[in-house]
């Protein structure tokens, strides 16, 4: 047998066992399966936490989140019992290695961070900001962000069933935190749904939708099923993809029978009018892919709807390996059937240095997990450059790598571009974290936030 750098192997999907769990000992698996009981039992404190894992963590690990809330974290905290339950899979807390082991938890180090996660030299990136892909910017009418040539992006709602502490949407997404206050849509939820859809009635070029949020988990169904119904009144919307990381984080929400019967009846006049609709998720370790996640995958292929896709954020600590990567995309691909679609480079907002790859890094790792998936469920590392948009992290135009800057073009105008004429000759740049730069580089950044002046 050849000795290959990746050995693939299929690894039976397994509901970690939630009765390991202090707080969670006496749940019956009918009440884990409803995703009501499953909403009520969030952790959205340190006090609830503390009521789950029982004396299982070390009282450094609640002061250092605690810190963090206080001091660094840009989303509120709020993760269902399906994601608890999924960090630190194989131990009790009552395991003498357990704080350990929940500190180095890829699921934990992105959904419950703390302060000794993050950069203490560069915890921000001085180019880093709220919005920093500027949808808001570019929104057509509120929420609706109209960035590409065909296809729109429908922010239905600013919330979502969990948290995570990366979001890119941070400036819109959750609760406000000791040091984030969130933009709030002006216009009421009816005017602004009722707006999108005019606008896309108005514009036929528009062929693709992403319904998305937040999470159109948090939608109540019936209103998520007439926004998408509307949508399939609109001759001209051929792809209409709904963004939903609770497929993973709440599956029990979609695997109610309310939803079930209405995403069939969405499927079968999307079949009858050549529509594709699809559920795009979000998973970023292997470890979050159990039965349950697997079941509502399969059941949303069942009603008929085109497809089940993920997209996951490359995130150091949690998938920054290339073995991480394909068991991840294996796991997806093999029992839940969820084609593996997108890596994205996570975004430049506050607080996050800690979690982001250089644009070398992502490209290895795109170079590394090539020839082991199929072709077609190959996913495709994406830098998301501002004012650009999704490139893939090889189709970069030049690369400072002692600066740690990156310059791409593009191919069309945003909605912000239509009197640029410049829009399409220009260099847009991308920054990798500042801590990975050589000395020099390092330096060059020192600088020039000592004085602020334009450079490069
Ligand atoms: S589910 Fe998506 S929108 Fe919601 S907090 Fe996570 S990354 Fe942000």
């Amino acid at each position: 047998m050849i000795e290959q750098p990746y050995v693939y192997r299929h690894t039976e999907l397994a509901e970690p066992d939630w009765q390991r769990l202090p707080g969670w000992a006496d749940v019956s698996p009918r009440d884990w399966a409803s995703a009501q009981w499953q909403r009520a039992h969030c952790v959205k404190n340190i006090r609830q936490l503390r009521q789950v894992v029982g004396d299982g963590l070390d009282e450094r690990f609640y002061a250092d989140l605690e810190r963090d809330q206080a001091e660094r974290a840009t989303m509120s905290m709020l993760v269902p019992p399906q994601m608890v339950n999924t960090m630190v899979p194989h131990l009790s807390p009552a395991h003498p290695g357990f704080t350990d082991a929940f500190y180095a938890d890829p699921v934990r180090r992105y959904m419950i961070p703390v302060f000794t996660d993050r950069r203490e030299d560069w915890p921000s990136h001085p180019l880093a900001s709220r919005d920093s892909l500027h949808e808001a910017e570019m929104w057509a009418v509120e929420g609706l962000t109209h960035r590409y040539p065909t296809k729109v992006l429908a922010e239905l709602l600013p919330t979502c069933p969990q948290y995570c502490g990366h979001c890119t949407r941070m400036d819109l997404v959750g609760n406000p935190t000791p040091v984030v206050d969130k933009h709030k849509f002006a216009l009421a939820r009816e005017d602004r749904l009722t707006a999108m859809l005019g606008y896309l009635r108005n514009n036929p070029g528009v062929r693709d939708v992403v319904v998305s949020g937040g999470d159109v988990a948090n939608m109540p169904w019936p209103r998520l099923e007439s926004f998408v119904a509307g949508l399939l009144e609109i001759e001209n919307i051929r792809d209409i993809r709904l963004a939903s990381k609770a497929l993973m984080g709440l599956p029990q929400y979609w695997l109610t029978d309310e939803v079930r019967a209405g995403m069939e009846r969405l499927a079968k006049v999307a079949r009858e009018r050549d529509v594709s609709i699809a559920i795009h998720t979000h998973v970023n370790a292997a470890q979050s892919v159990t039965p349950l996640v697997a079941a509502a995958a399969k059941a949303m292929l069942d009603t008929g709807i085109r497809d089940v896709r993920n997209q996951g954020v490359l995130l150091r600590g949690t998938n920054d390996k290339t073995e991480q990567l394909l068991d991840l995309c294996f796991a997806l691909l093999d029992d839940a059937k969820i084609m593996p679609y997108y890596f994205y480079m996570c975004d430049m907002i506050p607080g996050s240095e800690h979690w982001r790859l250089s644009l070398a890094e992502a490209q290895k790792l795109q170079h590394d997990i090539m020839g082991y998936l199929p072709g077609f469920a190959t996913p495709r590392f994406i830098c998301d450059v501002p004012y650009v948009g999704k490139r893939w992290v090889h189709q970069v135009a030049r690369y400072d790598r002692q600066l740690g800057i990156s310059y791409w073009t593009k191919n069309y105008r945003t909605a912000v571009e239509s009197g640029d004429e410049l829009a399409l000759q220009r260099e847009y740049e991308y920054y990798d974290p500042i801590h990975l730069l050589p000395e020099a580089g390092q330096e060059y950044w020192r600088s020039r936030v000592a004085t602020p002046v334009a450079v490069g």
